[in-house]
């Protein structure tokens, strides 16, 4: 659903922290021309100079740390200790582009059999980031960081309901010294991007967020020229094929999906076991599942914390709900709790089939639908049967077997004997319905930029 206004409301007590204006498409239309009027400056200046810029913004970032880290938790509700992690990475991302921004971008040289041919890597002019709220700070770091450096401006149309960490992420790159129109905070309902993408100044969309959002964005991109880069939704498989040392595979099942609350797009969503130690994993992730304490996010103590909203609660409860009553088995959970606030109960899920609503659609909260299978063929066939292809992991002692299951995984990144997870150096992204497009590592700078050939005689 399109929201119509920009809203921060805390998700652990609905209290409305802030409310704020659409832009009229006349205010948007005036944004795009400044960003484009501010790339034609920021464009002549090099690598070096706006990768001091971006490193300033990482360093800023660590010096304001506190004051992200709990707009983050108001706003979108995740507890306060994962806010931090996440503002550290934000700002470790902008210093790797600071430190290694220029260098992916240095000119490269080709042999040619007569004169002189070089590619180089130019920037494309005004992109716009469409960004979701689950990670605020980290989602426009991993864009708006590698861009700047190649050179391009950026308008940033965050989710709805984390404005004020939208405009905080403004102030940053301002205050670190990028040029007041060379990243624009816009406030407009996702319904209204469209329009933007029209606008000819705008020359790269970059969308993180639900299939269906990045599916009417790619069209109208496409319609207009436009490239796209889309980070999508993910239902990735956890697949145990060994019960050496079961109970640490379950902890970090555990710690996985309940990152974020499970509102991530790499938190293992089916967990994938042999028949043999089925039972022991079911039990184990419903152990710790039960032992999860719900409060404020603010409270380090709490380890069950709400929703990002009300309608993602209801939205979690249905699709549990629904997917009993076409016959899988409820373990545990599958209820709101009793308490104001967008509290699921952590959940567990069994007989999940072909069909049910949770098989194909992707889960974003604390539930762990667990598969039982014969062997690891099946376990690749069901990993596989999925409209999804973001990350995968293995959790095997036996490297070898396991490097020969990661190699059929359709998806765009694997992690073995470990949870999938982000750093700035490794590139992050997946392929069928979870996207297309890299971003981090030098592949993330590469996406917008204009190789461009020029060949001397
Ligand atoms: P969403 O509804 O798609 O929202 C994401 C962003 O897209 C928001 O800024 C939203 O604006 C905007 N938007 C929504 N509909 C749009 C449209 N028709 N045209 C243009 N923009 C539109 O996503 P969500 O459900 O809040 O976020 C969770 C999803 O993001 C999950 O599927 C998750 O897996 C995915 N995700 C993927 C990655 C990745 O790297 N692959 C990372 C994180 C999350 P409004 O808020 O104004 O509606």
């Amino acid at each position: 659903t399109t929201r119509s206004s920009v809203a921060s409301v805390n998700p652990y007590n609905n209290q409305v922290l802030g409310e704020f204006a659409a832009m009229s498409d006349e205010a948007v239309d005036f944004a795009v021309g400044a960003a484009h009027a501010a790339f034609l400056g920021w464009r002549q200046t090099t690598p070096a100079d706006r990768a001091a810029i971006v490193g300033r913004a990482g360093e800023l970032m660590l010096q304001r740390l506190d004051e992200f880290a709990q707009l983050v938790t108001l706003e979108m509700g995740k507890r306060i200790t994962e806010s931090r992690d996440e503002v550290r990475l934000a700002a470790d991302i902008m210093r790797y582009y600071g430190e290694r921004g220029p260098g992916f971008l240095a000119d490269r040289p080709l042999p040619a059999e007569e004169g002189r041919v070089v590619v180089a890597s130019r920037p494309l002019g005004t992109l716009l980031g469409i960004m979701p709220w689950n990670y605020p700070c980290y989602q426009v770091a991993r864009f708006a960081a590698p861009n700047l450096v190649a050179g391009n401006t950026i308008l940033l149309k965050h989710a709805s309901n984390c404005p004020q960490s939208a405009l905080a992420l403004e102030r940053l790159f301002r205050d670190a010294g990028v040029p007041p129109d060379g990243y624009v905070n816009i406030f407009v309902p996702g319904g209204k991007v469209g329009r933007i993408i029209e606008n000819p100044l705008v020359r790269g969309v970059s969308l993180t967020g639900s299939d269906r959002a990045g599916a009417s964005v790619a069209e109208r991109a496409g319609r207009n020229i436009v490239k796209t880069v889309l980070e999508l939704g993910g239902s990735d498989p956890f697949i145990v094929l060994d019960a050496e040392d079961l109970d640490r595979t379950i902890d970090a099942a555990v710690t996985a999906r309940l990152s974020n609350m499970g509102q991530s797009c790499v938190s293992p969503k089916r967990f994938i076991l042999l028949t043999e130690f089925f039972d022991r994993f079911v039990e184990g992730v419903r152990q710790r599942f039960a032992a999860l304490v719900p409060g404020d996010p603010m409270d380090p103590a709490t380890t069950l914390s709400p929703l990002s909203s009300e309608q993602a609660a209801e939205t979690l409860v249905s699709q549990v709900r629904d997917t009993v009553a076409q016959g899988a088995r409820l373990v545990s959970g599958g209820r709101r709790l009793d308490r104001p606030g967008a509290f699921v109960q952590a959940t567990v899920l069994t007989d999940v089939r072909p069909g049910m609503r949770a098989y194909y659609e992707e889960l974003f909260g604390p539930v762990a639908v667990v598969y039982r299978v014969a062997n690891e063929d099946e376990a690749v066939g069901l990993a596989n049967d999925n409209p999804y292809g973001l990350g995968a992991s293995i959790f095997c002692r036996d490297l070898d077997r396991a490097g020969r299951l990661a190699e059929r995984l359709d998806v765009g990144m694997v992690w073995i004997n470990h949870p999938t997870s982000s750093r700035p150096e490794l590139p992050f992204g997946g392929i069928k319905r979870s996207g297309y497009g890299r971003e981090l590592s030098d592949l993330g700078i590469r996406e917008f930029v204009n190789e461009k050939l020029i060949r001397a005689y």
